[in-house]
């Protein structure tokens, strides 16, 4: 089975200093014998500046936290100008890659090409990508949201082998849903993951398929996150705001 993941993408929130405060939190509440937080991996993504700080607490304290980036760049290294390599992340021990994010796409004009770049040289450098994904509300309104998710995650993947996307993790956020209070419907969600994984199936085959780990995000809080985490084919979440509370982010990985 799949192991489910759930992910705190805390965006552009937390300096280094809180960013130690709310990881020694987090690993003092996942530590509380009363509750069972065994049977997920929980791993958090906090801003570049943080990541040096979070290493040192995950390793010397040997937390059972997983770290990664909310982005990397296409580049290998050299001069350009602002950007964060691989090669770096994975220095530092990062897990995780985020990447394509609906806030990158939208405000950065990432395009599908350049996160099939960022997929590539994230597993390149031995670290998994969470390749993001999710329709707009035009697109949700006028019926294709699974096309249009399907299509991203088909040119998102571009030049991956099958091996590659088996260890893949992809999220579906619809950016409807994204920081609104509105979350999708388990069904609504469960739709979209299930159209993913069949086009994952039609193009690596069943068995990569079914090892690939797909989270919903959107509004992800822990009195809807259980019913979603029922639905077949979502094996965890992808949480923004919720991930900067503790107990809240606590709540959702113990959800079962
Ligand atoms: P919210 O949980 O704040 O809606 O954010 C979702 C998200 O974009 C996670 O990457």
């Amino acid at each position: 089975g799949r192991t489910p993941l759930m992910a705190g993408n805390w965006k552009m929130n937390l300096n280094h200093q809180e960013a130690v405060v709310l990881v020694q939190k987090l690993a003092w509440t996942l530590s509380d014998k009363r509750h069972d937080y065994g049977k997920v991996e929980v791993a958090v993504f906090p801003p570049y500046t943080d990541i040096r700080s979070v290493q040192t607490l995950v390793d010397g304290d040997r937390l059972d936290i997983r770290f990664g980036a909310q982005n990397v760049s296409t580049h290998e290294e050299g001069a350009y100008t602002g950007e964060v390599s691989a090669g770096m992340l994975a220095k530092l021990g990062c897990s995780y890659v985020i990447v394509g994010h609906s806030e990158r796409r939208e405000h950065y004009g990432e395009t599908d090409e350049w996160v099939a770049l960022k997929a590539r040289i994230a597993l390149k450098h031995g670290m998994v990508p969470i390749v993001c994904v999710g329709e707009g509300l035009a697109e949700r309104r006028e019926g294709n949201h699974v096309a249009f998710c399907t299509n991203q995650v088909d040119r998102s993947l571009d030049g991956l082998t099958a091996e590659q996307v088996a260890g893949l993790v992809i999220a579906y956020e619809p950016i409807w849903a994204i920081g609104t209070g509105e979350t999708a419907t388990p069904q609504d969600a469960e739709e979209v993951c299930a159209g993913i994984r069949a086009q994952l199936e039609v193009s690596y085959g069943g068995e990569v398929a079914d090892s690939v780990r797909i989270l919903y995000g959107g509004s992800v809080k822990s009195n809807n996150v259980a019913a979603l985490m029922q639905e077949p084919d979502i094996d965890g979440a992808l949480v923004g705001g919720a991930s900067l509370q503790v107990e809240e982010f606590a709540a959702i990985c113990r959800y079962y």
